[in-house]
């Protein structure tokens, strides 16, 4: 059984998210989509939220699994016998952030990343732009799925 996990914050959930998780869906029996966990960090969004954004998106997909976890990705990977990472390039900002990030994980436990770069249009679309657009009231729904544009 061929798994992925695709780690991030999803605060929110984005078209730019779905965006990769669809097109790396035919490559994969599983992709589980995990909500790493960090103390430190402020979100908009609580992890109840953000659960529920991505279960409700993805709720006809039977490869897709939502969870959150805590501590290192790629342990979260073997606790998962996933043999994947999957992650989103917006532009060469991502790149050099996202390449460190994927050797470095290589390294520790034979992970690898595959990286999906985003499809044209679409690559403006960041969860620190949307969570900007709603703290100022402004029209954020083209950025976002259905379930995210019923939220306050
Ligand atoms: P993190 O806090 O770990 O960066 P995010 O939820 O912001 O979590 O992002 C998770 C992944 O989704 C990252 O690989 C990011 O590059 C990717 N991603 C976010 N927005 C887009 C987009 N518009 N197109 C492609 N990938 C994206």
């Amino acid at each position: 059984m061929k798994k992925a996990v695709f780690p991030g914050s999803f605060d929110p959930i984005t078209l730019g998210h779905t965006d990769i998780i669809e097109r790396a869906l035919p490559l994969f029996d599983e992709i589980i989509l995990a909500i790493g966990t960090n103390s430190n960090k402020k979100y908009m969004f609580s992890l109840e939220e953000r659960l529920h954004f991505l279960k409700e998106t993805f709720k006809d997909e039977p490869k897709i699994k939502v969870t959150t976890y805590k501590g290192l990705t790629v342990d979260f990977c073997k606790e998962q016998n996933a043999e994947f990472l999957l992650r989103g390039l917006r532009n060469a900002q991502d790149l050099e952030f996202e390449k460190a990030i994927g050797q470095t994980n290589y390294k520790m436990s034979g992970i690898d990343t595959l990286f999906f770069i985003t499809s044209s249009g679409k690559s403006h679309i960041s969860s620190t732009v949307v969570r900007d657009v709603i703290r100022n009231k402004g029209n954020y729904e083209f950025m976002v799925p259905d379930v995210v544009r019923v939220a306050p």
